[in-house]
Formats: C-alpha cells, structure tokens, sequence
C-alpha cells in the first residue's frame, strides 16, 4: 500500500484514506507528528531538516498536527474532528508536500523565505496545496473541511477571515471540480475504449 510512513495510531485511518489520493507519496518518507501547538495553524508540512540538503529525491517530510484546535478560547482535541475534516485537513497538507517534492534545494530555501515575507506567496502556496488536493479527487473532503471552519459558529470572525483571505472558497472549489469534471470524465471514456476489444 504504502511504504517509508511514520503515522500515529489514533489517526491512522484517516491518514492511509488521504494517501490513497496520492499515488505518487506512496513511498516518500512522511512522518506525521503531533505537537502540542503550532504557531498560527493546525498542521503544518515541511521537509526534515537534515535531509534538507540532500538531492530532492531523498528529501524526508514531516507533518505537525498539533494536538488541539483552538477557538478563540476553547479548545478542542483535533481527534473530536469529524473524520472527513480530519482527512480534508491531511489531503490539503498532502497537497503541500507534492508542491514541495518537485523544488530543489534552493528552491526551497527561496520558497521558506518567501512564505515568511510575503502574504501574496502564502496565499499561492496555499491555493496550490488545495487544487492538488482537488485535482486528485478529495474535493468532498476539502469542502468538509471549509465547512468546519466557514460555517462553524464558534471560531472567531478573525480566523475565518485569515482563511477567506488566504485559502480557496467553497465556490472557486466548485468551479476547480467543474472544469476538470469534462476532462476527467473524457479521459474515462478513452480508456474504457481502449479497453474493449474491437
Ligand atoms: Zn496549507
């Protein structure tokens, strides 16, 4: 199924649903970790530092999850999500770590900074992560987990505003899974034709 993956018990189905989207992580080393908080968000993707400078080939990832989700003042254990949030969650930092596989070194080392300085680039990057997401078929998961957050009475008006601002609306999503909707379902066609014997 998969291979080089360290990932905690407790969230392990959830994990091995969101790889199933990724064909192409199947053997890349991916540890799943959590961390008692993260600064600013929920999970976070990254390579491992010390195989930072070897050849992108051999490049390790680590994804933090930190153990609780906070809302404004309360806090939740990020195990309570609903599953498909929790899978909408992993497929979106999946999505990060297909972005990152491809940018050599230096390229990262440029992508890091960027991502510190500038707010524009952020948004980039995380558009990217959720049109990966998207493009490989998670899109009811990703949705899930914008409705988590969009429509969830409890998180603060300030959150939710970080995430219209940098992240994908429901509605462009829509629009993503519509035009690829045609592509994907001529390609089924094609490959179904091939397949018949004539
Ligand atoms: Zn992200």
């Amino acid at each position: 199924m998969y291979t080089n993956k360290i990932i905690p018990e407790i969230i392990l189905p959830e994990v091995e649903k969101a790889l199933t989207f990724y064909p192409e992580l199947k053997d890349v080393p991916i540890e799943f970790k959590f961390k008692k908080s993260i600064k600013k968000s929920t999970m976070q993707a990254q390579p491992v530092f010390k195989s930072f400078f070897v050849p992108k080939e051999q490049r390790a990832y680590i994804i933090l999850i930190s153990e609780k989700f906070h809302i404004e003042d309360e806090e939740y254990k990020i195990t309570d999500m609903e599953k498909e949030v929790l899978i909408g969650w992993i497929g979106h930092e999946l999505g990060h770590v297909i972005d990152y596989k491809d940018r050599s070194t230096f390229g990262m080392l440029i992508f890091g900074l960027k991502y510190l300085f500038s707010p524009m680039h952020i948004k980039e990057v995380e558009r990217t992560a959720d049109t990966f997401a998207v493009q490989r078929g998670m899109q009811e998961y990703i949705l899930a987990t914008k409705d988590f957050i969009l429509n969830n009475t409890r998180i603060s008006p300030k959150y939710k505003a970080r995430i219209k601002r940098l992240y994908m609306s429901p509605e462009e999503i829509m629009e993503l899974v519509n035009k690829q909707g045609p592509k994907e379902t001529e390609k089924k066609v094609d490959k179904e034709l091939e397949e018949t014997p004539s």
